[in-house]
């Protein structure tokens, strides 16, 4: 599953305070520069070395880190390209002061164009990233109720165009009710974040997890049929199963779920396969809990 909708927020609102430091570090910036170019005074030191872009505030925090949860789109990447060639450009303008050699008002233009790309471009990542956290449940990294309407009919709208199978999978922790009450709800807790950041790991990098609400989850299974989609599922159910869950102070548990799959239909809306999933779900636990249900077309359940 992507690692998009996997990762915790509170990462990506240090990250979103990260950037708004880089901005205001690189604004400070801005006016030393342009008061050593008309004045004369005395610029940034580091700004005349090839490597200025790694030593300033935003450059350390680019080059100083890994950012594995910024590297999904384009923003990080270019962001690094136009705050290295923005480094360089002022880097030029400056020997060009010392030499006393005139700036070209081209010169000037070229870095004052890369200046204002970086900060639109931080200015997108940072939209980015808040449309990210609105996207995700906050407990256990799933993506929200509110993503999964809109995202499933993009899936919906997808499967239709391009003629491919698309399934849905609700999941619902077997006898959940049981942790909280045997390990309180912060244990619970515990319990909902580890399986679905399990899970998550365990799926394909275009397969989503959203939360539907309390202990019940829903799986979009793109491109894939019913018999692969059981395949799959089933897999994660055994391993799920298998999964120790450490609790504070309890040591380790773990916990079973029940899986009802459907298939979306073009034709349909996708409620309908979602009530058919869910159809599917109660058999499960019908049958016994710890399995998978395909809807069936025959029995309507
Ligand atoms: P079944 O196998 O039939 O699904 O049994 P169950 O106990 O899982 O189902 P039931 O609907 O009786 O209970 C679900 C429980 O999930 C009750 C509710 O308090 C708990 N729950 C829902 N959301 C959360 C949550 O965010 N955190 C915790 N800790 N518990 C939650
Ligand atoms: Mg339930
Ligand atoms: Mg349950």
């Amino acid at each position: 599953m992507s690692r998009s909708a996997l990762q915790s927020s509170s990462s990506l609102m240090k990250v979103l305070r990260e950037l708004d430091a880089g901005l205001m570090d690189h604004t400070s910036w801005l006016k030393v520069l342009h008061r050593a170019m008309v004045s004369g005074s005395t610029p940034t030191p580091s700004d005349l070395l090839p490597d200025a872009h790694c030593r300033c505030h935003f450059g350390l925090w680019y080059y100083g880190k890994e950012h594995p949860e910024l590297q999904d789109g384009p923003w990080f990447r270019n962001i690094g390209i136009f705050h290295e060639n923005m480094h360089e450009q002022a880097r030029r303008l400056l020997l060009k002061r010392n030499t006393g050699e005139p700036v070209t008002p081209d010169e000037y233009d070229q870095f004052m164009d890369m200046a204002i790309h970086f900060k639109l471009e931080v200015r997108g990542l940072q939209t980015d990233i808040i449309n990210r956290v609105c996207e995700v449940d906050h407990l256990t990294g799933a993506r929200n109720r509110n993503s999964m309407n809109f995202k499933l009919l993009e899936e919906h709208d997808r499967m239709s165009r391009n003629d491919q199978p698309c399934c849905l999978c609700m999941m619902d922790i077997d006898h959940f009710k049981q942790v909280n009450d045997t390990y309180g709800h912060v244990a619970g807790d515990s319990v909902l974040h580890g399986a679905v950041q399990f899970l998550g790991k365990k799926m394909r990098r275009y397969d989503t997890i959203f939360r539907f609400g309390g202990e019940e989850f829903l799986f979009s299974l793109p491109n894939t049929g019913m018999q692969e989609a059981f395949a799959i599922v089933d897999r994660l159910r055994v391993e799920l199963a298998e999964l120790p869950i450490g609790l504070k102070g309890h040591g380790d548990i773990s916990v079973t779920a029940s899986f009802g799959i459907a298939s979306m239909n073009p034709d349909e809306p996708v409620d309908d396969a979602i009530q058919k999933a869910d159809h599917a779900l109660l058999c499960a636990k019908a049958g016994g809990r710890n399995r998978v249900c395909l809807w069936d077309i025959q029995t309507g359940g």
